[in-house]
């Protein structure tokens, strides 16, 4: 289930000096700190009695709570 997070894994012999920050795109912080972006899927799709929660792992800004386009799963609809 979780296939495409696991291949997105960094190499744990890259140096830190070949890494790039990643910052905010909203203010610039390079901190950030553990989001669950919750999805709901109809209940008539996920075949529950009841609208299925599904739950993603993202990063916020720890400054302001932005999430970056990247930290998206692939595929999910951004608005
Ligand atoms: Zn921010």
């Amino acid at each position: 289930m979780n296939k495409n997070i696991k291949e997105e894994q960094p190499n744990v012999n890259v140096k830190l000096t070949d890494s790039t920050a990643i910052r905010c795109e909203k203010c610039d912080c390079e901190a950030f700190v553990e989001g669950m972006l919750l999805r709901k899927v109809p209940k008539l799709i996920a075949g529950t009695p009841q609208d299925a929660l599904v739950p993603l792992p993202t990063f916020a800004c720890s400054q302001c709570g932005h999430v970056n386009k990247a930290f998206y799963p692939k595929g999910l609809p951004t608005e």
